[in-house]
């Protein structure tokens, strides 16, 4: 076993949530109900049913009064280029041109064969060395940074709103999507499914 002296393997994927609209699905209720001015029938339990129905008959515009953000840490670069291609959703990220990635952490493949697992982590530290390499040449980090791999690890803050949460979770923890997404995607609506059941228990169950 080789000692490790390069930069050092990711702890394991954390996602926090940072904020979420309080009562979400109150505000809903009240959003939706004025398309029918029928605020007579809000009740302590009514929100649940009326949210039901909104999705049934795909009327979700109303799920967008209600925002969660969420800040996902220890996560590789090859799974936030995926994660900010939805484009209604605001993002926040490390910035490699203003962050120094000397010492960058990396996320190793779930698939890696143990075996290969010494050679992959020398392979990270190579490109440890390209990088001081390019930077003690004088390339500023914007620039070296171009050496870098899509196992660099990053920080990154997530805003959308309920719909788009739905969104993209349907497609992100799908059995098609890539194992990183979808186990941030997975934890994600875990946790929103705990705040909002009838915004997101249909997708949950859905979640393959
Ligand atoms: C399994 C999988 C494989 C993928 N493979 C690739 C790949 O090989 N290459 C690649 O480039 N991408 C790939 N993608 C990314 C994919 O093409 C989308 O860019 C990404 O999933 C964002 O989804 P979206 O556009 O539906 O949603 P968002 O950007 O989250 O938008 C939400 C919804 O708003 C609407 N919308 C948003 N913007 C517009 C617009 N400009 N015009 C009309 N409607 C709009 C659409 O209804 C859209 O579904 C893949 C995604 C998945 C899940």
């Amino acid at each position: 076993m080789n000692q490790q002296i390069g930069p050092p393997a990711a702890g394991r994927l954390e996602v926090e949530l940072v904020a979420i609209t309080p009562d979400p699905e109150r505000v809903i209720e009240q959003a939706g109900r004025t398309c029918y001015l029928s605020f007579d029938r809000i009740e302590d339990d009514s929100h649940e049913g009326f949210i039901q129905r909104l999705i049934k008959m795909g009327h979700e515009s109303p799920l967008e009064h209600a925002y969660a953000t969420f800040r996902i840490r220890n996560c590789s670069r090859a799974m936030t280029h995926q994660l900010v291609r939805h484009r209604l959703m605001a993002v926040s990220q490390q910035s490699q041109r203003y962050v120094d990635e000397d010492e960058f952490a990396y996320v190793v493949p779930e698939s890696m064969p143990a075996e290969y697992a010494d050679d992959f982590h020398q392979d990270m530290r190579t490109i440890q060395q390209m990088y001081r390499k390019w930077r003690d040449r004088g390339l500023r980090k914007e620039d070296a940074r171009f050496v870098l791999p899509n196992a660099c690890t990053s920080e990154i803050v997530v805003s959308a709103n309920f719909r788009e949460w739905r969104h993209i979770f349907k497609l992100r923890t799908s059995a098609k999507a890539q194992w990183e997404i979808r186990d941030a995607c997975r934890v994600m609506l875990s946790i929103l499914a705990e705040h909002a059941p009838a915004c997101f228990a249909d997708v949950a169950l859905n979640a393959t």
